[in-house]
């Protein structure tokens, strides 16, 4: 592994120099542009980020416009990328930076702040501060197992670790940077997580062990957990053009965003009145049944949503239109006609 990690800056540096894409996030290595746009791609593909990287620029110029972003707008500019703990820790990041008065500039530092794990800390001071620091990621693992015919499952953190270890000894001094983003372009243009590599056209096709054919079973990854099934019953209690909604714990699951009442299990009709009129709602009439699926990384939600009109608003619930509320699309799919 070692030693096609030593061959791969000569061939990679000038193949990216000629082939690298135009994206927005490469025109500046400014550390608040390259963090941002890293935590954005981290569940987003790179075509969708583009927008919504330019329009949180737009939004907040700097770091300290970051920490000064009030809740609202950051849930507005992220509504859509999903995961929302990410711009939360983003903008706890911004604040940490803030009061340390300077981006920390390796990775170890960079760790150290709120949502930071290892891919990310290690392209930001790669990319940034010229560090000799890889960032691993789901590209590069892919990239390296079949360069060397490796068929470890993909998620044995030894194999991370010697992938990690193996690329750092290879880090040219001065393109650290580049080295970076040339590991990436190749997983992300040519060496491609579905479908079939071109392998034609690959710069390190010489040094692969995969290019006849082995890159078809390569990475080798682990079976996968069936995800969990959970049923909810879910209160639409509208009241005019509002709705009625709660914040979700600060923990877990969609954490601190706005819900409209929901628990487990199928409560029917008769039991969601019943339920609307134990939250001091006088629901009068039934508007629709609704049902929709939505899955997250572990869990998978069949939703049945009840909407009722109400003659009054509930006390503990606050009332708000759907676009007031910026809700996560679990919630807000139900409310789509
Ligand atoms: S030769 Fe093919 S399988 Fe090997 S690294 Fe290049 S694109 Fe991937």
């Amino acid at each position: 592994m070692r030693d096609i990690a030593l061959r791969l800056p000569e061939r990679l540096l000038p193949w990216y120099a000629a082939n690298a894409r135009d994206l927005p996030w490469r025109r500046d290595r400014e550390p608040y542009h390259v963090l941002l746009s890293e935590i954005m791609l981290q569940q987003t593909r790179v075509e969708a980020v583009k927008a919504y990287y330019i329009r949180f620029l737009e939004a907040l110029q700097t770091v300290y416009d970051l920490t000064n972003a009030g809740e609202q707008l950051l849930l507005k500019l992220w509504k859509g990328l999903g995961y929302y703990s990410r711009v939360r820790n983003l903008q706890k990041a911004a604040q940490a930076v803030v009061a340390l008065g300077h981006f920390p500039d390796s990775a170890e530092d960079l760790q150290k702040l709120p949502g930071i794990g290892p891919y990310t800390a290690g392209a930001v001071a790669s990319l940034c501060f010229e560090r000799p620091t890889p960032a691993v990621d789901g590209n590069v693992l892919r990239v390296m197992t079949r360069l060397a015919a490796i068929e470890t499952p993909i998620n044995d953190t030894g194999l991370r670790r010697d992938i990690t270890a193996a690329l750092a000894s290879a880090y040219p001094a001065g393109h650290c940077g580049d080295f970076t983003q040339a590991l990436m372009e190749l997983g992300a243009t040519v060496c491609v997580p579905n479908g079939a590599p071109d392998c034609e056209r690959c710069p390190v096709g010489d040094l692969c062990a995969s290019k006849d054919g082995a890159w078809r079973h390569i990475p080798v990854r682990p079976a996968k957990k069936a995800r969990r099934q959970e049923l909810r019953s879910v209160l639409i209690l509208r009241c005019g053009e509002k709705i009625a909604l709660q914040k979700r714990p600060d923990r877990g699951l969609l954490a601190g965003l706005w819900e409209m009442p929901n628990r487990l299990g199928r409560t029917g009709v008769p039991g969601a009145l019943e339920w609307a009129r134990s939250l001091g709602a006088q629901p009068m009439e039934l508007v629709r049944t609704v049902t929709r699926r939505h899955i997250f990384t572990h869990v998978e939600w069949e939703l049945e949503g009840y909407e009722i009109l109400c003659a009054r608003q509930a006390e503990g619930l606050v009332y708000k239109t759907a676009a007031e509320a910026a809700l996560p699309t679990a919630f807000r799919i139900l409310l789509d006609q």
